[in-house]
């Protein structure tokens, strides 16, 4: 369970600063698929990044079953990130001179290179449908092929977390249904919870928990 309680966040950057959420509270339980939906420069990749222990807010707290991400010291936030948090970027940050396999084990080096977890990542992408595409560099494949390669290396860990950032922004609406397929089917197979960040809310399903944020507020959530 994610418990976010009345976090606030501000850039400062030289002499001026801006606040970019103003308060903001929301809950997400555990098995939850939840969206982050707002206009652009609403703070939702802010919000996301901070609910991923990637940055820390201004205010406010931050609690992951109970503890708090933000005043974790960095290395117990490193090895949180590490072992329970899948991140997928919009810009997919593949690495463009490793194949789609290395690049989904690179994260896991030095483990990366025993068998047995080369194995786990042939076989996870051989069972998303990239059997054909292991030796493949990103440039070898389409904008849909490289978020699942994304995807893959987010979610070879088990997280029990997966946030994504405008998984689908780069993807035409056929590709993007398919990366929201695979991110359903982890949910439900898996039971990950899903935060993903999105400006299309033609991927949002009745049943999924919506944190709707707009001028640094909560509107729904
Ligand atoms: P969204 O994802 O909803 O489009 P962001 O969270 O990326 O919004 O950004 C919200 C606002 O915060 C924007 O006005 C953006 O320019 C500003 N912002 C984001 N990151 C930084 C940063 N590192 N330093 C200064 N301003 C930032
Ligand atoms: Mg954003």
């Amino acid at each position: 369970m994610i418990q976010i309680n009345n976090i606030t966040k501000t850039y400062q950057q030289g002499s001026s600063q801006t606040q970019v959420l103003r308060g903001i509270s929301c809950e997400i339980p555990d098995g939850e698929f939840a969206f982050i939906v707002g206009p652009s420069g609403s703070g939702k990749s802010t919000l996301l990044y901070l609910m991923g222990a990637l940055d820390a807010p201004t205010t406010g707290t931050i609690l992951l079953d109970g503890q708090s991400v933000s005043a974790m010291s960095p290395a117990a936030a490193d090895a949180l990130r590490r072992k329970q948090l899948g991140f997928v970027f919009q810009s997919f940050n593949l690495i463009r001179n490793l194949s789609a396999l290395d690049n989904v084990l690179v994260p896991f080096l030095p483990d990366g290179r025993q068998p047995e977890m080369q194995k786990q990542a042939r076989e996870l992408l051989s069972s998303i449908g990239l059997g054909d595409r292991l030796h493949h560099r990103p440039s070898q494949l389409s904008g849909g092929e490289q978020q699942r390669v994304a995807i893959a290396r987010a979610i070879l860990k088990q997280p029990r977390f997966v946030f994504a950032d405008e998984p689908t922004g780069e993807l035409d609406s056929t590709t993007g249904q398919k990366v929201f397929d695979l991110l359903r089917q982890l949910h439900q197979e898996q039971g990950t919870t899903i935060i993903t960040v999105t400006h299309d809310e033609r991927y949002i399903k009745a049943t999924d928990r919506i944190i709707r944020i707009e001028d640094g507020k909560v509107l729904e959530g």
